[in-house]
């Protein structure tokens, strides 16, 4: 770029490096941010009070299903101080040794019951030493056979008054030693082989081998037994490091419903889902079948996994908020599943909807008001600019008028004194002017107006300045230019000027001149533009007086 043409934008856009359109986008895009964050930070905080509470409707489930369960699990070990305390000290009733002493009778049947007194405890069950030979696990130990029956007897009369919850199905016991006592009466009677069979074959009693539970603790256990599923939480019972038998609670999945529903009971909305530990279904809070929600593979092992970690939490699966929590007394999980509509129907939905609406009607408001803004604002530009354009042109010959000339020559001037470089300046004058006019009218001259001045910008240099100073008198201002070239400039322009015929009205046309007068601060060292411009005007007068139509850069030597 030229220096010259620096000056020359400088003065022109010292106006209009401030972009107001760019502004008000900034401002705008920067309430929309803020708004948005603070509505997202309202929405987090939100979030976590809804799964605080989803906690806590889970946690109060969660502990009343855990007491209900404790109660059993107590009831079970009390069951097992019981027999153990008739171990130790057996009741010396000659009436209930003699009943036990029957055994020598019956242990060759292959089915047998004994009855000590049916209204206080319960009867024995049993099978014949055959079967119990047959089977790995079972031991008829003679020595401690009857002293266990009596026990058993007096066992029998704790099941039957301590009924330990009233979901479960039966309380039993299965001895090793081939015999059980059970607390629901279908096990009384016939097919006493089978039902001891089942009862000595399930997980529950098999498991509970010295080997298997080290810690001969309770356990829970799920299985499928008599066309339906049942849960069992059983405990081994030993004395003197020998193990007796199995005692167990079994719960139908209908008693575990029940269970879960008790607990549930208030605790409002969401389905509460109770699983094993294998991860099967065993109870749902939900009483219609429709409603109950199912997860598919990649769903479960996707709660699989995150339940591997840690006693509770919680995860998002598409719609559904799942929270989760282990029980202290039973070996499970509970589930706790909120889909998005009930989410949507309380009361942390109704906030979130309202706050959502906010910010949409917010943030349409912002959209439509920044829209109005950014017209306005543009319009407002627009018409300053051509404020500003008409302030410094001239609109008939579209160039600079005499204020914008003076401004950028005496710029120039200065800049070309301090780098020491020529300056020069023509005036110059439409030759005859007025005849045009009177002869073709006032239009015509207009015409004629602008094309001088479109032949003049077209004749000089880039750097150049020209303005229209009068009526038909034009500035010319040539920075770097000495007098020889502004000469030349000058002679270049006013041949073109003469040149040219131009057409005025219709098949009419008519060719003007220029007289032109050359100054140049070279001359006597004078940078005045004003001085300059007065020279260039003297000089003007010279050539109109030498008959016009030419080009003056000297003073009439007098
Ligand atoms: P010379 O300069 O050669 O002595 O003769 P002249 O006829 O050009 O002289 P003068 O300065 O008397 O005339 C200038 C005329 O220019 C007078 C005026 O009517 C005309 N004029 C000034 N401004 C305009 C304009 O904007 N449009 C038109 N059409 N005419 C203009
Ligand atoms: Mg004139
Ligand atoms: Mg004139």
């Amino acid at each position: 770029m030229q220096p010259d043409d620096i000056v020359r934008k400088a003065f022109f856009s010292a106006r209009h490096h401030f972009h107001p359109g760019r502004v008000v986008n900034i401002c705008f895009i920067a309430v929309l941010i803020f708004s948005t964050l603070l509505t997202w930070r309202e929405v987090v905080v939100l979030e976590d009070a809804y799964a605080a509470t989803q906690h806590n409707h889970l946690e109060n489930v969660v502990n009343s299903l855990d007491r209900q369960l404790q109660f059993s699990v107590e009831k079970l070990l009390f069951f097992r101080n019981g027999m153990q305390d008739a171990l130790e000290t057996p009741l010396a009733s000659t009436v209930l040794s003699d009943t036990v002493s029957h055994i020598s009778d019956l242990r060759e049947k292959n089915a047998w019951h004994l009855t000590f007194d049916a209204r206080r405890t319960l009867t024995l069950h049993g099978v014949s030493d055959a079967f119990v030979e047959q089977t790995n696990s079972l031991v008829r130990d003679d020595e401690r056979l009857e002293q266990e029956m009596s026990a058993a007897f007096e066992m029998g009369y704790l099941l039957r008054i301590n009924a330990p919850s009233a979901q479960a199905r039966r309380v039993v016991y299965a001895s090793r030693a081939g015999f059980y006592v059970s607390t629901d009466p279908n096990d009384e009677g016939r097919d006493i082989t089978s039902r001891y069979y089942r009862l000595v074959t399930s997980p529950w009693f098999t498991q509970q081998s010295e080997r298997d539970n080290r810690a001969r603790s309770v356990r829970w256990f799920t299985q499928r037994a008599e066309r339906e599923q049942v849960v069992t939480v059983s405990v081994p019972v030993d004395y003197q490091q020998y193990w007796y038998g199995v005692l167990a609670i079994e719960f139908t999945l209908q008693g575990m419903k029940k269970l879960l529903q008790d607990a549930v009971d208030g605790n409002g909305e969401g389905e509460f889902q109770l699983y094993d530990n294998g991860f099967h279904l065993l109870a749902t809070s939900e009483s219609v079948a429709a409603n109950v929600n199912h997860f598919d593979a990649r769903e479960l092992a996707q709660i699989a996994g995150v339940m591997a970690k840690d006693t509770g939490g919680e995860i998002r699966l598409g719609s559904r908020y799942v929270n989760w929590q282990h029980l202290d007394h039973f070996d499970g999980v509970l589930l706790r599943i909120h889909t998005l509509r009930e989410g949507a129907q309380g009361d942390f939905g109704s906030i979130t909807i309202a706050l959502a609406l906010l910010w949409l009607l917010f943030t349409g408001m912002l959209i439509v008001s920044w829209a109005v803004i950014r017209r306005m604002v543009s319009n407002m530009y627009r018409l300053q600019h051509s404020l500003q354009w008409q302030a410094w042109h001239d609109p008939l010959t579209r160039i600079n008028n005499r204020g914008a000339l003076f401004e950028q020559a005496k710029a120039l001037a200065k800049r070309c004194q301090q780098q020491h470089r020529p300056f020069s300046v023509m005036q110059m004058d439409l030759d005859h002017f007025k005849c045009v006019n009177d002869r073709y009218g006032h239009q015509a001259g207009d015409k004629v107006l602008t094309h001088a001045a479109r032949l003049i910008t077209s004749t000089i240099r880039k750097a150049d300045v020209a303005g229209r100073v009068g009526g038909e008198e034009f500035c010319v201002v040539l920075p770097g230019a000495g007098p020889e070239e502004a000469m030349q400039i000058a002679e270049r322009i006013r041949e073109r000027i003469n040149d040219r015929e131009i057409l005025v009205k219709k098949s009419e046309t008519t060719r003007i001149s220029v007289s032109i007068g050359v100054s140049s601060a070279l001359e006597s060292d004078n940078y005045d533009f004003e001085q300059l411009q007065s020279v260039a005007d003297a000089r003007l007068y010279q050539a109109k007086q030498r008959g016009r139509n030419r080009v003056v850069g000297q003073d009439d030597m007098k």
